[in-house]
């Protein structure tokens, strides 16, 4: 048996092995894709602290060595279940693993569109995070593509540092709050197309722009960087029926990272919190653990 269990090895999983196998106790964690997450999509971090710049990939490297180094254990295979209890059950498609404490540091999917170009323009003119990736774009032409609350706080913060910012929603109205579509019509750097549905991304080496079809008449928006708004998914489903979730499906958690289950807690973009950045996810993986070692001392 595991004293700690981290489901995902992004920086929350990471950060919550370091800190669990420096409190002297027996690490695993599960990763189902590659360690670091979804930082490993972005090819420059200028806000973490520490470093003017680095890209996802080698921060990534970074924080999976030093969880390696302190003798962290890492299996390379998806969680499918958790079972709260005493002694947790943590279940892959071909293993059932036991622990004390379980941290489910999951991470989310951002909601993507699935047309031609896309998969191959993210982190390369597709971007998911104008505070991530805003700067990257000072006085050039971005499209938005959503029309809720997060496609419009995007546009705006793009406004302040964009040439322009257009606007793509696929219905006839922002559906978002009145008080920031209020800012948007204020703003004379943003403008919106309605009724677009989005065709292709295209460029050679660099980012061109996106096809679409708006009010049923075909154009092409010539654009520098695309950021993407139409929702995020968080990679719950191994505990959708044993952890309490909210409505949009995170971990609902305090900022202890405790969950209503005892000796069970959630790190990072996973869990209900404000903030999903780089920095708030590391901090939720010292939390958790620290509150995972405490309650296994106490036990
Ligand atoms: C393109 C892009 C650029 C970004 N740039 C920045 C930036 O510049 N600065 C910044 O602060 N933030 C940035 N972010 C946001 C930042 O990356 C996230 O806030 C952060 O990665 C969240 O960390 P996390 O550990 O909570 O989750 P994630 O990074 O999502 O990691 C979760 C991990 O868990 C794994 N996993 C999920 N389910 C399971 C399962 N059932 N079993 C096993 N493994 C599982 C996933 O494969 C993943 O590796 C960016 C995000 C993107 C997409």
């Amino acid at each position: 048996m595991y004293d700690i269990i981290v489901i995902g090895g992004g920086p929350a999983g990471l950060t919550a092995a370091i800190y669990g196998r420096r409190a002297g106790k027996s690490v695993l964690i599960f990763e189902k894709d590659g360690f670091g997450g979804q930082m490993t999509h972005s090819p420059k971090i200028e806000n973490y602290p520490g470093y003017n710049e680095i890209s996802g990939l080698e921060l990534s490297d970074k924080m999976f060595e030093q969880a390696l180094a302190l003798g962290a254990e890492i299996e390379i295979d998806e969680v499918l279940s958790v079972t709260p209890g005493d002694v947790k059950k943590v279940k892959t498609a071909g293993a059932e693993y036991e622990a004390k404490a379980v941290i489910i540091a999951a991470g989310v999917k951002h909601r993507t569109l699935g047309v031609p170009g896309e998969e191959e323009f993210i982190g390369n003119g597709i971007s998911f995070c104008a505070v991530c990736d805003g700067a990257f774009y000072a006085d050039k032409h971005v499209a938005v593509i959503g029309g809720g609350n997060s496609a419009m706080q995007e546009a705006i913060m793009l406004s302040e540092r964009c040439s322009h910012v257009t606007i793509l929603q696929d219905m006839p109205y922002l559906t978002g709050e009145k008080t920031l579509a209020d800012i948007i019509a204020g703003k004379s750097n943003v403008s919106v197309k309605y009724n677009c549905k989005i065709i292709s991304f295209s460029g050679d080496t660099e980012f061109k722009g996106v096809a679409v079809l708006c009010d049923n008449m075909e154009e092409f928006i010539d654009c520098d960087g695309c950021f993407i708004a139409i929702g995020l998914i968080p990679n719950n489903d191994a505990v959708k029926d044993t952890i309490e979730l909210d409505k949009y499906g995170y971990i609902v958690s305090d900022e202890a990272c405790t969950t209503k289950e005892s000796g069970i807690y959630a790190a990072g973009d996973c869990r209900t919190k404000k903030i999903r950045q780089i920095t708030t996810a590391t901090a939720d993986g010292a939390s958790a653990a620290l509150a995972a070692c405490r309650y296994i001392d106490g036990r």
